[in-house]
């Protein structure tokens, strides 16, 4: 019999009603505004009137450099916090909102997989509660009010070639990606050239994930730079006079999703930024609440440990004030084999056959990736522990291996078969974590705040990525320069490369040693709170390729969704 779809695994569910969910989480239901059955907003007061409850132990999940396919973070990340409820403990669970795009494009859904699934997952990968739409909106209406403010005489004197500010769709969309607009006569607005972003990449959205109330949200979105003027200074959303607007249009966002897994347990979804130009982990404001929630509050943090988990040390945790317990670095035999250097694995194509044959030596080989992502645990301050994702067919001697890799690095490790088993098959997995988040937590961030961005930059190049340093364009010497002036020097830095690499370089695997960071272009989110250096290209407009999930998503006559994934 064939494994059944993530889809008609979640169709079986059995759902609780949202609020006995947060009952059980000791959410006071007055603070809970269902939004149907599947999905309920919880109002920030919450927050402070759960604040003398006892706080979890906060778990941040994170990865070896993934393939192309992930690792299984998400699904780990659900998994784990099922398996605390198997050994008489109250786990809870952060993640990101997906973005439509991906989900009707290449990725499909990210609500987990298999046995370990958030539900409803129709309504967790497509409109949810409307967050995205409302940070399309927002953002939206700064754009539109930074041309009306051009067409009415720029009494700010933006400079119109220095215009950073563009619009955001949540889609994919190429074609979007440079367009002309305020085309026509007088009357239509003055003519430019912008484009579209995809909504996960909008500095609103960072900005949701990063703030830590509404007040908060408020100011954060007033220091938003819109462009620079002729001579170079910035031009802000406040003197635009639109960031207020701009928070009553997120005035419901802001407010954490509740929802919950195949076995009940409370998972808070809520926001989605970027992984690369931006954090790419859920919201401050979440992770606030549910480690007032349960025993344990595990949040996954995007891509590989040196991206995802960095930020959520350096700018996450940072802006929140709290400390990690214990770090879980996905690890799985297919990610190593392909760290050997020996496989190519290309997003949408079948696996490589000699991928899935037997080969612990393999795994050695590809072994220098987890330990890497393992020290950059640890630099931190942060206790690891190895999560091996279990595939079906995967071959018990490559499983040893990974377990070989963490034990000589006196890391603690765990199989985990949550896919496949549920809850009961992140047993091992919830016991090692809840012992690793036993030990002393000795959390710091990796820099100070008046560390100058250059060094901030070679500091993450060459502790965390391992490389020798980094080089700096004449333009990215230039922005920086402008930024240290402008007063945005303190800022912590969110390095946008590729996330296949521990380099800037995607073909390069394993650990690689004896390179140098390559910085193009330096950009600044000054209202989400960071200043993000470019190294390489990076998209924020992704596209459809030529046959798209979508091409395989409908409406059966029931009126139910297939083929969603
Ligand atoms: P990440 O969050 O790291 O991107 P996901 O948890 O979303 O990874 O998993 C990536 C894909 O791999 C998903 O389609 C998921 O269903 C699938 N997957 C993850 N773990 C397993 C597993 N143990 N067995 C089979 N498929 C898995
Ligand atoms: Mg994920």
């Amino acid at each position: 019999m064939s494994f059944p779809s993530d889809l008609d695994i979640a169709g079986r569910a059995m759902l609780q009603p949202l609020t006995e969910i947060a009952e059980g989480a000791g959410i006071p239901l007055q603070h809970l505004e269902p939004y149907g059955s599947g999905a309920a907003k919880v109002r920030l007061e919450a927050i402070d009137e759960m604040g003398d409850r006892p706080p979890a132990k906060y778990v941040v999940v994170s990865a070896i450099t993934p393939t192309p396919l992930g690792e299984g973070k998400t699904t780990t990340a659900v998994g784990l916090g099922m398996g605390f409820s198997h050994i008489g403990k109250r786990g809870v669970i952060a993640i990101r909102q997906p973005s439509m795009g991906p989900t009707f494009g290449i990725k499909g859904g990210a609500a987990g997989g298999g046995y370990s699934q958030v539900v409803p997952m129709e309504l967790l990968n497509l409109h949810l509660t409307g967050d995205m739409h409302a940070v399309t909106a927002a953002h939206n209406m700064c754009s539109a009010a930074l041309d009306a403010h051009l067409y009415h005489g720029n009494e700010s004197g933006l400079d119109l070639h220095r215009i950073t500010w563009r619009r955001v769709l949540d889609v994919n969309d190429r074609s979007l990606r440079n367009a002309v607009i305020g085309l026509g006569g007088r009357l239509d607005g003055v003519p430019r050239e912008s484009g579209f972003d995809i909504t996960a990449a909008s500095e609103v959205m960072a900005t949701l994930a990063l703030c830590t109330s509404l007040q908060d949200l408020r100011e954060r979105l007033g220091r938003i730079v819109v462009g620079y003027t002729t001579a170079g200074t910035p031009v802000t959303a406040e003197e635009l006079k639109v960031a207020g607007a701009m928070a009553v249009i997120l005035r419901e966002a802001i407010k954490p999703n509740l929802m919950q897994t195949l076995e009940n347990t409370p998972a808070l979804v809520h926001t989605g930024p970027f992984g690369n130009i931006a954090t790419g982990n859920s919201s401050i404001v979440a992770d606030r609440l549910g480690i007032r929630m349960g025993d344990y509050l595990i949040t996954e943090a995007g891509f590989g440990a040196d991206m995802g988990a960095e930020r959520f040390f350096n700018i996450k945790c940072r802006a929140s004030g709290l400390a990690p317990d214990a770090a879980v670095l996905v690890a799985t035999v297919r990610g190593l084999k392909a760290h050997s250097g020996n496989h190519r694995i290309i997003a949408g194509r079948p696996l490589p056959d000699a991928i899935l044959d037997e080969n612990p030596d393999e795994v050695h080989q590809g072994g220098d990736n987890l330990r890497k992502q393992l020290e950059n645990m640890r630099i931190h301050g942060c206790t690891p522990v190895v999560a091996i994702n279990a595939f079906p067919g995967d071959h018990d001697r490559d499983i040893a291996a990974i377990r070989e890799i963490a034990e000589e690095y006196d890391a603690r490790s765990a199989v985990s078969t949550h896919f496949t088993d549920g809850g009961a098959g992140a047993t091992e997995l919830a016991h090692a974590v809840a012992e690793a988040s036993e030990e002393e937590s000795r959390f710091e961030v990796l820099y100070p705040d008046d560390m100058s961005l250059r060094d901030k930059i070679t500091t993450v190049a060459q502790k965390v990525y391992g490389a020798d340093g980094a080089e700096f364009s004449p333009a990215a010497a230039k922005q920086l320069d402008s930024y240290e002036a402008n007063g945005f020097g303190n800022l912590p830095v969110c390095i946008a490369k590729t996330h296949l690499s521990l380099s800037h370089d995607a073909s390069l695997k394993g650990a690689p040693t004896g390179w140098t960071l390559p910085v193009r272009e330096v950009r600044a989110s000054v209202g989400a709170g960071f200043v993000y250096p470019i190294c390489g290209d990076m998209r924020t407009m992704p596209g459809l390729g030529k046959s798209p999930a979508l091409q395989h998503i409908d409406i059966d006559a029931d009126g139910e969704i297939v083929g969603l994934s």
